[in-house]
């Protein structure tokens, strides 16, 4: 299995491990950054989710290097949190033009040529407070909710053409989105997750890649979270 796969962020974190559990099933994976370098061993693409130019250029340049793009994670994200009460525009509309009109960006242009093969692989990496909310996160809560009737909506169209899609809904994770969180806050964080503990990126990066696999065929419209049982219930 050498599939064409594009995974949107993934010069770091949750992306990059997703881009490097892919490539070690045997797929050829590249990857969008939009600053630094790519990351070593990987193809990569310069690309702002927010400008449909930018991922349209990104996927003619990975149609050229490796194909029609197969199998797609829209990873790119961003939080910009604070209370409703002083939160901007600015900052409600630009997480979700990152994180819900970025995914939509980048699903359209992937998915003429799904169309045309008659199979296709839409991933949507969403959270855990999409479904549960969380003070502080109302732009970023209401954008990750946006995924799972975005995902649904797709799955009912794109069902008959062999494409799935799916949604994976991370709770707390170690990367750079996180680290800016203080030890107390980390404290209280792994007090209320039924395990106990923060996830490693490539915890997640392993149920992506179960859901690109052959082994995932039959699930379209599903939303897995990979919460450490945080968000149970929803
Ligand atoms: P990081 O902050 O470590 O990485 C974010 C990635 O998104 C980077 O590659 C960044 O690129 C890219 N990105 C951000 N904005 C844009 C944009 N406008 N255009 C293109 N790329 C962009 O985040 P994580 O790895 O933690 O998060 C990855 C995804 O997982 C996000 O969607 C996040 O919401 C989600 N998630 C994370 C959780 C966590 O606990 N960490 C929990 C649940 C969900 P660059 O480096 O070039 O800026």
């Amino acid at each position: 299995m050498s599939r064409s796969v594009l995974v949107t962020g993934g010069n770091r974190g949750i992306g990059l491990a997703i881009a490097r559990e892919l490539a070690a099933a045997g797929d050829k994976v590249a990857v969008t950054y939009r600053s630094g370098e790519p990351p070593e061993g990987l193809f990569g693409v310069r690309c702002d989710v927010t400008s449909s130019e930018d991922v349209d250029a990104a996927f003619a340049k990975v149609e050229a290097e490796q194909g029609p793009v197969e199998v797609v994670v829209a990873n790119a994200g961003i939080t910009k949190d604070t209370l409703l009460a002083i939160m901007s525009e600015e900052a409600f509309t630009s997480v979700v033009d990152t994180n819900l009109t970025g995914a939509f960006r980048v699903a359209k242009r992937s998915v003429k040529a799904m169309m045309r093969a008659r199979k296709g692989r839409i991933i949507l990496v969403s959270s855990v407070v999409g479904l549960l909310g969380s003070a502080g996160q109302a732009n970023y809560a209401a954008s990750k909710a946006g995924m799972v009737g975005f995902a649904r909506s797709l799955a009912r169209e794109l069902g008959s053409r062999g494409i799935t899609v799916n949604v994976v809904a991370p709770g707390f994770v170690d990367t750079d989105m996180t680290a800016a969180l203080t030890e107390e806050q980390q404290k209280t964080i792994k007090s209320v997750i039924p395990l106990g503990r923060t996830a490693r990126p490539e915890e997640i990066a392993k149920t992506v890649g179960f859901l690109a696999s052959d082994d995932a065929a039959y699930i379209t419209g599903a939303v897995i979270p990979v919460d450490g049982g945080l968000g149970m219930g929803h």
